[in-house]
């Protein structure tokens, strides 16, 4: 059980040997298999060093990760203020990953990563995408977090939800990797 759904050890493996990121994100996880709510992402975010911000963007962009000097690691995640609160959290963690990831240092580069339809990108950027994505559901239901939450509520989709602050489409698909 729970084999599909990736692990923080995978995750750990590819990021640099940085024993405060590595803390920040296993707390995080942590947080997730508690009774308590969500584990707050703009806190995490600001943690591993990021000035977060909503922003208006075009409805099919849900974020995007920016170089920006001002801020602690030199980047920022803007997140599309119209999405609903589920959807934005996700957006955050998304953006993280990418920049513990995927980032390219060159102060030049554009504003990159902006999580949104999927013809929107070439071959790689989608390889990237879908890594983005496995990792924040490493990150969120890895490390026996989403069998400890069907352990108290069953598989009530809308408590699932709730307890792990996702939207019911990330739910549903994480629950069928599961069953596999
Ligand atoms: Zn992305």
């Amino acid at each position: 059980m729970g084999k599909v759904i990736g692990s923080l050890r995978e995750l750990f493996r590819r990021l640099p040997p940085d024993g405060s990121t590595r803390h920040l994100l296993r707390s995080f996880n942590l947080g997730m298999s508690g009774r308590g709510s969500p584990p707050s992402v703009k806190e995490l975010a600001e943690n591993l060093g990021f000035d977060v911000y909503l922003v208006d963007l075009p409805n099919e962009i849900r974020g995007r990760l920016i170089a920006d000097p001002f801020s602690e690691n030199g980047y920022s995640i803007e997140v599309n203020r119209n999405d609903s609160v589920v959807v934005r959290r996700w957006t955050v963690l998304h953006e993280i990953m990418h920049f513990l990831l995927h980032r390219n240092d060159d102060p030049f580069a554009p504003a990159m990563h902006r999580a949104g339809a999927e013809h929107f990108y070439d071959r790689e950027e989608q390889q990237q995408e879908r890594d983005a994505n496995l990792s924040v559901e490493a990150l969120i239901f890895g490390d026996g977090a989403l069998e400890a939450a069907i352990s108290l509520f069953g598989r009530d989709i809308a408590a699932l939800c709730k307890h792990f602050g996702v939207s019911s489409r990330v739910m549903e698909i994480s629950l069928a990797k599961l069953n596999r």
